[in-house]
């Protein structure tokens, strides 16, 4: 077997490094799960900042949570 060679190697660190870090703490999300379900109920285009949100809730439990009990609460209002 050969070792990797320099381009393989940049390939896997592309990989590991365009996952996207987390740039929202949970009340910095919160405060804005409101407007991400209205983009979400009017399948509206994201924003940069929705995108983060949108980031954050893919790798935080509790706030999906929240944004789902939100989501379901509105479109009851809605339906
Ligand atoms: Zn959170």
């Amino acid at each position: 077997m050969t070792s990797l060679d320099k381009n393989q190697i940049q390939t896997l660190i592309g990989l590991v490094t365009t996952t996207q870090p987390d740039q929202l703490n949970c009340d910095d999300c919160f405060g804005q799960i409101a407007e991400f379900a209205e983009y979400a109920l009017e399948d509206r285009e994201l924003t940069e900042g929705m995108k983060i949100v949108q980031q954050h809730l893919s790798q935080c439990p509790c706030c999906k949570g929240e944004y789902e009990a939100l989501l379901d609460a509105m479109q009851e209002l809605t339906a």
